[in-house]
């Protein structure tokens, strides 16, 4: 494997070939209306010179159960600016992503949620940031007033606390952003298996801007993210960038054997100079549950990164592109 960056030549500044990549899982309700808003975004682009006629939009269908690939296909027979993908089976968001990042071609790479809450007109800003020069520009939410005040709450909060564990991530940013060529060289480079894209770009360097945009509702259809895939996505997170967690336990098995100390020497005590102490039941039934919890939590944790270390030796590909048009 390559550990080193490529290097690409560079990329066509003036009239780049723009890729857009959107993930899509059963979003058979809302497809047409994304297909329609970024076709007609990518003609008029091409129309004024602002972009080649190379330029395509490129679905990446996740093991959709719905009609969405069927949709794809019939985009791509009309109208050759549409392309697509598909996965073999459901892999989640991130792989999805992956997918379409390394298969697309072209100068600019632009990776978009297919249910229309990102601003599609934010991709002629992020042009224009990458004519000048930036490498990666990222989207931001200025606004998250259509999310709900518990999501608002708990991303606020998780990415408070991966900033603290030292991992490097752009403010209400999630993955709708631009990458030059190079970029996205650099980011082919990263091979491990629980990849979580929007904490490796930051540390893939390159010049980089931001463009806002207000977060819009989703436009049809609902959630693909349960709570279940969110909780997963925040794991992995944590644990693919920071052993901060790892110290924790360290911390805290030095504090427990701090304790248990000072709780031998007074048991002693009392077990020697105290003629009417009877041992008492709380007494060594307490240090039983509380080292116990600790063992498991400590444990829990550390298996956390086992599997993650687990899942990297097996080297398994990440995705599988079943077909392409
Ligand atoms: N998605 C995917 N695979 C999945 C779940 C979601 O490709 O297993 C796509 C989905 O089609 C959408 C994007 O990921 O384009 C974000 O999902 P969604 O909008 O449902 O998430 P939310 O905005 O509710 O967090
Ligand atoms: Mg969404």
């Amino acid at each position: 494997m390559n550990n080193s960056s490529q290097h690409s030549s560079p990329p066509n500044r003036q009239e780049p070939t723009l890729t857009v990549v959107v993930p899509c899982y059963n979003e058979e309700e809302v497809l047409p209306e994304t297909a329609n808003r970024l076709g007609t975004l990518l003609a008029d682009l091409i129309r004024s010179g602002d972009i080649d006629q190379a330029s395509h939009i490129l679905f990446v269908d996740d093991g959709s159960k719905d009609m969405t690939w069927q949709l794809i296909e019939t985009f791509a027979l009309k109208n050759k600016t549409f392309k697509g993908l598909k996965l073999s089976r459901n892999k989640g968001h991130q792989y999805a992503l992956l997918a379409g990042l390394h298969t697309a071609e072209g100068d600019a790479v632009v990776s978009i949620d297919a249910d229309l809450q990102d601003d599609v007109n934010a991709i002629t800003q992020m042009l224009l940031n990458f004519k000048t020069g930036d490498d990666v520009v990222y989207g931001v939410r200025n606004k998250r007033t259509s999310d709900s005040f518990l999501k608002r709450f708990t991303a606020e909060s998780y990415y408070n606390l991966l900033r603290k564990m030292g991992v490097d991530l752009v403010h209400n940013h999630a993955d709708f952003r631009l990458l030059s060529r190079p970029a996205l060289e650099a980011l082919k480079c990263y091979g491990e298996v629980n990849l979580f894209v929007r904490g490796v770009i930051p540390t893939l360097g390159f010049q980089s801007s931001i463009v806002e945009y207000a977060r819009d509702k989703r436009f049809a259809g609902s959630s693909k993210y349960p709570v279940t895939k969110m909780i997963s996505l925040a794991i992995n997170g944590i644990t693919s960038f920071s052993p901060v967690p790892l110290r924790m336990i360290s911390a805290l098995g030095f504090f427990v054997s701090f304790a248990s100390l000072l709780l031998i020497i007074w048991a002693l005590g009392v077990r020697f100079f105290d003629p009417e102490a009877v041992p008492g039941w709380a007494s060594s039934v307490i240090p039983i549950y509380f080292i116990g919890g600790i063992q498991l939590l400590s444990l829990g944790i550390v298996g956390e990164y086992i599997s993650k270390i687990y899942s990297e030796v097996k080297q398994r590909p990440r995705f599988i592109i079943e077909r392409s048009v």
